[in-house]
């Protein structure tokens, strides 16, 4: 099942149980091959496959758990709607097509650019973290040819 440690780590470390509903979920997150960011209910749709009783409440308080011991982040760069990713670690930030919502990561992290002591400073604030995303348009949409429907105008 599932071994990855360092997410097994933060369970102990954060005094929660690894139950099978647990693991499934995380199970659903280390399957999602095309790495794009999931939403709740897709996380749900893929462990009911094999945990038929779980229901879409049970995902969600799950998620919430997932979040506050730090192994997936939310983001919510795309119609207001949030998704979740594994989040093992390793600092990345993403770039997202604004047409397609196709979100890519980039491990290069432009953060280390700003003067965040002189920052810290100037608005007596102290910075613990950042999120940081890019936006624009995937190559696929760019080469994809304007759709006719797209300007259609909507009569009632
Ligand atoms: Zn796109
Ligand atoms: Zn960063």
């Amino acid at each position: 099942m599932v071994k990855d440690d360092y997410a097994i780590e933060q369970f102990r470390k954060n005094g929660y149980k690894i139950t099978p509903q647990r693991q499934e979920i995380l199970q659903a997150f280390m399957d999602n091959n095309n790495n794009q960011p999931l939403s709740a209910e897709e996380v749900h749709r893929k462990v009911v496959e094999r945990y038929p009783n779980i229901s879409l409440d049970t995902v969600y308080r799950n998620l919430n758990v997932f979040l506050e011991i730090g192994i997936i982040s939310k983001l919510s760069f795309r119609e207001g709607k949030s998704r979740y990713e594994l989040d093992l670690g390793k600092h990345h930030h993403h770039l997202v097509c604004l047409k397609c919502g196709l979100t890519e990561v980039i491990d290069y992290c432009p953060f280390k650019f700003l003067e965040v002591e002189k920052i810290e400073e100037e608005k007596k604030f102290e910075i613990t973290k950042h999120s940081f995303e890019i936006f624009g348009y995937c190559q696929l949409c760019r080469e994809r040819p304007v759709e006719k429907s797209f300007n259609k105008s909507v009569s009632c």
